[in-house]
């Protein structure tokens, strides 16, 4: 089983409480060489895993009744490339954390939705925008990004 302790949330719901679910296992990692315990384990025993952000989307995504990770334990800059002024940043940071964090080290995000609450990695991924005929969306500042496979 994993040695990683699961933190006892038995009921997880999304922003809105259209989505409810109770996975059998919640957990947070924190650290990569947890993540990838988990998720080689969820491989091994053919188990779905889903990773969830803040939990602001409206549609079922983050729904399981396997195993639910977040990773709101892995956050924050991780590091500036001062030369080509990108930032690397850990994917369950909230966007409500980044920009302070940013502001500090001189930079910042090009444009935001109407709140803040979301994690990076969610916002990314989901198409998160903001206004304006001249930005993109928030996946648009992104240049890279490293991923974790199944075979860990
Ligand atoms: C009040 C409110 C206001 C909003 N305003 C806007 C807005 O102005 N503009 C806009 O475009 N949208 C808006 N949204 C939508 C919101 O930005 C998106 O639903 C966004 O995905 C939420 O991010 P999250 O961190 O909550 O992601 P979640 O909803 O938790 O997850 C979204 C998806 O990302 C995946 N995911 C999350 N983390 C990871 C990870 N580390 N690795 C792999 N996959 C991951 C999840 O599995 C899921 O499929 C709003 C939503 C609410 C509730």
């Amino acid at each position: 089983m994993f040695s990683i302790k699961a933190n006892g949330k038995r009921s997880i719901k999304n922003w809105s409480e259209s989505v409810i679910i109770e996975p059998k296992h919640y957990l947070e990692p924190k650290n990569i060489a947890e993540l990838k315990e988990i998720v080689r384990y969820c491989s091994t025993k053919n188990l779905s895993l889903r990773v969830m952000g803040a939990g602001h989307s409206f549609t079922p995504l983050i729904a399981t009744s396997e195993v639910l990770v977040s990773l709101d334990q892995m956050v924050g800059v991780d590091f500036i490339d001062q030369e080509n002024k990108l930032a690397r940043i850990w994917a369950g940071t909230r966007l409500k954390d980044l920009g302070p964090e940013l502001f500090d080290l001189g930079y910042a995000m090009e444009n935001l939705g109407d709140i803040n609450e979301q994690s990076i990695a969610g916002a990314v991924s989901t198409g998160t925008h903001g206004t304006g005929m001249e930005f993109g969306s928030l996946s648009d500042q992104v240049r890279g990004i490293t991923l974790l496979t199944a075979s860990g």
